[in-house]
């Protein structure tokens, strides 16, 4: 056993997957599954299969690589614009892409023909998050490009909130994303069949009833991941929030005064600090830095303890407040939130405990 350790209940994820795909399915919303806040770890999307999303998401080749490796037999997509050096890769192991570029799509084509394998794609538009996205009047040049090409597949439409603008998605928005996908349809000559409405920010639209008839598809990451969605702030009181959490162990247990002695120059991370003058406190180091997680993603979960602060390796803690002190050897158990899982999970010094039955390939 090596700490520090995430420890990733399986069954709770795979119970916010089905929650969330029951949810959707009412209103006939199929759910691609986002792995990328957990680097695509099997066993994690595993579970999300479980749960019944019916394909996944990824936004790094080298993750929906892993999940072909580990025998997965659903669709993979990547949700990140491809690069154009990738494109060659990228069809052999993806399913489909979301695409924004006419240069990408047409050299897409021409990788595609190459190869002869067929490559579905879903056109990116923006309606205001000002991340990736065609504008809606670039799309009839769009539409012309597409007719040319017979080995990229233009799926359907797909739009994003609360990536770069943190726009929150809104029942007009998706109305005229439902119209932009129509009006493409009549452009190309046929029908086409997917409007994927945003991510987990578009679950509370979809509880208040407010996502319009013709969006079919979400792709949902942190909800299923951790029950929450950071774009309105909620936990979603429907979802599980405890799906994981962190645990580090304490490597030093000391009072020491709350200000530095001397004089205060630059910390560890080039910032000029500044400390509350508390007296005298009881203060614990665990063994976890920034190089694994930014330690204010973190919460403490055992009472009484409080993050001050963290080097590249050494956490410092206040644990004055604590009824039972903690030793070294012990260790403390932290919550953690979307960026905290997407560090901890890169991290290489970062060991994993998976709980809950095992699920297997399908
Ligand atoms: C990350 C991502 C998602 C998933 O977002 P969540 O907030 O985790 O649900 C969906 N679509 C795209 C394009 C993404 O990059």
């Amino acid at each position: 056993m090596a700490w520090p350790r995430l420890s990733i209940d399986l069954d709770a994820i795979s119970a916010n997957a089905f929650e969330v795909c029951r949810r959707c399915a009412h209103q006939g919303i199929s759910v691609t599954a986002v792995t990328k806040g957990m680097s695509a770890q099997p066993p994690v999307a595993f579970a999300m299969l479980e749960g019944g999303c019916h394909s996944l998401g990824d936004s790094r080749l080298e993750n929906l690589v892993k999940l072909r490796q580990a025998g997965v037999k659903a669709p993979l997509y990547m949700i990140r614009i491809p690069m154009l050096s990738q494109l060659p890769e990228l069809i052999r192991w993806a399913d489909g892409s979301l695409m924004s570029s006419l240069l990408v799509m047409e050299k897409l084509e021409q990788c595609c023909a190459a190869a002869r394998i067929h490559h579905k794609i879903m056109v990116m538009v923006d309606l205001g998050d000002l991340r990736e996205g065609l504008w809606p009047h670039e799309l009839p040049l769009f539409a012309e490009a597409l007719k040319k090409c017979r080995w990229v597949e233009l799926q359907g439409v797909a739009v994003n909130f609360g990536c770069y603008g943190a726009t929150l998605p809104t029942r007009e928005k998706l109305e005229f994303l439902v119209k932009i996908r129509d009006e493409l349809s009549r452009e190309i000559g046929r029908p086409l069949p997917t409007c994927s409405g945003g991510s987990t920010s578009t679950l509370e639209l979809l509880e208040k009833g407010q996502v319009p008839a013709g969006i079919n598809n979400l792709r949902v990451g942190e909800a299923i991941l951790l029950g929450h969605d950071t774009n309105t702030g909620s936990s979603l009181s429907w979802l599980r929030s405890r799906t994981m959490y962190l645990e580090a162990e304490i490597v030093e247990v000391r009072i020491k005064p709350s200000v530095p002695i001397g004089e205060i120059g630059y910390d560890a991370t080039g910032g000029l600090p500044s400390y509350n003058d508390r007296g005298e406190r009881l203060r614990a180091i665990a063994a976890v830095g920034r190089q694994d997680v930014q330690v204010d993603y973190l919460e403490p979960l055992d009472p009484g303890v409080e993050i001050l602060g963290a080097s590249s390796d050494h956490m410092i803690l206040d644990v004055e407040a604590m009824e039972r002190p903690p030793k070294e050897g012990d260790r403390l158990r932290f919550s953690i939130n979307y960026s905290a899982m997407l560090m901890l999970t890169t991290s290489p010094y970062v060991a994993q405990r998976v709980t809950g039955r095992s699920a297997r390939p399908r």
